[in-house]
């Protein structure tokens, strides 16, 4: 049983009555109608068959802010946090970059990044129509004006744009890794790339040369054990200060580099 089971049970049940989680403590002998009891069964099915909380709420948390998410987007990890922290510290007071973010999903690296640097502008890109729609969601629910959702594959909606700061949370994991069995309900283009998970990474390295501006710089989260691995691709492709820096948890997870244009 998942450490959070009781909680997940109580959001479940507060859902299927429509009430607040509060309600279940102030009326605990009220009984269930049968309507109720259907919706329960249904999202509890749902969760036993290994469906994230979020995609049955709809929501997920991420920098403080509510962000829609479904099926078609990964859901947001708090490990990705590291990443947003990471690019607003490289973002200069009142600067008005320009900012991208490859393979945005439900849009929450662009959002978080977008509330917190104001005078820049974010684009964002992502090659699934669906995520790209709730991407777009996101950013009028949370009424920013400082963001542009665009379908398409990687760099290629930008060919012709330089950004000063490019951020990727890319699919990294490899093919054959169990973990994608624990991660079935997400969708697996989101997550897998390749037989050593760096398909993505390796494309992002190339192209991100074209739309760097000159000094830019290039933000990527990865898995724990490609840290040597993307330094080493970075470098071959003539990226310069690449350092990798260690998630809450202790692993290597994001990976910094800058460009110079000759
Ligand atoms: N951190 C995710 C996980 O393994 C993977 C996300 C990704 O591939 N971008 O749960």
């Amino acid at each position: 049983m998942s450490d959070s089971a009781r909680l997940e049970a109580e959001i479940l049940l507060a859902r299927a009555i429509d009430m607040p989680r509060s309600f279940l403590f102030a009326h605990p002998d009220d009984e269930l109608d049968e309507d109720s009891i259907a919706r329960l069964n249904d999202t509890v099915n749902r969760r036993l068959a290994g469906e994230p909380m979020a995609y049955i709420q709809g929501v997920k948390e991420f920098w403080s802010m509510e962000l829609m998410v479904s099926p078609a987007t990964l859901v947001p990890r708090p490990e990705t946090e590291l990443l947003v922290d990471l690019a607003i510290r490289t973002v200069p007071r009142r600067a008005e970059w320009n900012i991208l973010d490859l393979g945005t999903g439900s849009g929450a690296i662009a959002l978080a990044v977008a509330r917190e640097c104001p005078s820049c502008f974010v684009t964002a890109i992502d090659s699934d129509a669906d995520a790209l729609a709730i991407a777009a969601q996101n950013v009028r629910h949370h009424g920013f004006g400082n963001v542009e959702c665009l379908l398409g594959d990687w760099t290629e909606p930008v060919a012709a744009r330089e950004f000063e700061l490019i951020l990727s949370n890319p699919p990294y994991v490899a093919d054959n890794d169990a973990a994608l069995d624990d991660l079935r309900a997400e969708p697996r283009h989101a997550l897998a790339a390749g037989h050593d998970g760096l398909d993505a990474i390796r494309r992002l390295i190339v192209d991100c040369r074209t739309v760097i501006a000159d000094d830019g710089t290039l933000i990527l989260e990865h898995g724990f054990d490609q840290r040597d691995a993307i330094a080493e691709l970075l470098q071959d492709a003539g990226w310069r200060d690449i350092q990798c820096v260690d998630d809450y948890a202790g692993h290597p997870r994001v990976t910094t580099a800058r460009f110079t244009k000759t």
